[in-house]
């Protein structure tokens, strides 16, 4: 699995976050915003991100750059939209300095 932090989208990316766009749902709250309900790739528990602006996921399911669909989201949160995964499953899945394939890496 190549490296994806920070949210560059790439080719590959956007088939990422299409497929997670069938996976995740959107959940309308009282107050108006969006509740984006996903499950982790990585542990399998449920991701979610909350406070999202309607208006944000129309535009990004409509093509746009997820940082530019919501641009005051975490990493963090960003990456459960692109992917469902969290943050710190993602940190510690792909540490910084690990630029191997993680797929092909065996545990020791
Ligand atoms: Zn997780």
């Amino acid at each position: 699995m190549p490296a994806m932090l920070d949210a560059d989208d790439s080719r590959f990316r956007r088939d990422l976050v299409e497929k997670n766009m069938m996976r995740g749902k959107q959940v309308p709250e009282e107050d108006g915003t969006v509740t984006w309900r996903s499950s982790c790739l990585l542990c399998g528990q449920p991701s979610e991100v909350k406070g999202l602006d309607a208006k944000g996921i129309t535009r990004w399911q409509a093509g746009a750059f997820v940082q530019e669909a919501f641009p005051g989201l975490s990493a963090d949160d960003r990456e459960i939209l692109v992917s469902g995964t969290h943050g710190d499953c993602y940190d510690l899945a792909f540490p910084e300095e690990e630029e191997e394939d993680w797929d092909d890496t065996e545990l020791p």
